[in-house]
């Protein structure tokens, strides 16, 4: 008989947001995967729940995909978690789910923390339609590229950005949305600096430059209703 694979949303960082679901299933499944296994451990120590670990991160995915998929047709329970927030969200995971889907295996997502949902709920722009890319191309004159195939749909852009490409990316969409689209930084959200920095982006790049350094993780959310643009 197949065994289950769970889904498991951790913090994002705010221990706090852990669900009672999610403690229930760490503790009862028989094999935790997770991408850093030092991270996790911390997460899991915290609550005091010991389970055999597996490291699952994207250079070893492949290989390990076969490896739990074995496990999972011996009727074992996985609990798939990443570092922090939802596994397969800009995170490994896609496969093994799609994999498992394949072949028959139960898969149980358990809701719970990701930083993009967070950001666009606390950024106050439409949540009615909205589009999240994951991280962007790097380079300027690819992220530009497909900044602009988005520039047109009236929808709420939701990416995820390190915070030392910040300035640049904001730099880039001003070039690629006007000075007066709105544009949300959300930065260290559940943390002790939560922040959203809200406004044009032509005011958000007038503050964001008069920072000394800006440090956190963010998420970056755009909205322009300029047709012309
Ligand atoms: N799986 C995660 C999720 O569900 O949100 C995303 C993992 S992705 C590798 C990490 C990126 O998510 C960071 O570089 C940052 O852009 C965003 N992020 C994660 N935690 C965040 C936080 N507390 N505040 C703002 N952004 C965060």
């Amino acid at each position: 008989m197949n065994g289950v694979l769970y889904v498991v949303s951790t913090p994002i960082g705010n221990l706090e947001d852990i669900t009672l679901r999610a403690l229930r299933i760490l503790k009862e499944c028989d094999l935790i995967a997770c991408e850093d296994t030092r991270q996790s451990l911390k997460l899991l120590s915290h609550f005091k729940i010991s389970k055999p670990l597996i490291s699952f991160y994207s250079y070893n995915e492949q290989y390990k995909v076969r490896h739990i998929l074995d496990k999972l047709s011996e009727g074992r329970k996985i609990t798939l978690v990443s570092d922090a927030g939802t596994p397969g969200i800009s995170d490994p995971g896609n496969n093994l789910i799609k994999e498992s889907i394949n072949k028959g295996i139960k898969v149980e997502v358990l809701p719970g923390a990701s930083a993009f949902i967070t950001a666009l709920v606390g950024s106050g722009l439409p949540t009615s339609g909205f589009i999240f890319c994951g991280f962007l191309k790097r380079k300027p004159g690819k992220m530009k590229k497909e900044l602009l195939e988005l520039a047109n749909l009236q929808k709420t852009i939701i990416f995820y950005e390190s915070p030392h490409r910040i300035l640049k990316t904001v730099e880039i969409c001003f070039d690629v949305f006007g000075r007066n689209a709105n544009i949300c930084l959300a930065r260290e959200l559940t943390k002790k600096f939560e922040e959203f920095i809200r406004g044009t982006i032509e005011e958000v790049l007038e503050n964001i430059k008069n920072r000394q350094g800006l440090l956190g993780e963010f998420v970056i959310l755009i909205y322009s209703n300029d047709k012309t643009k």
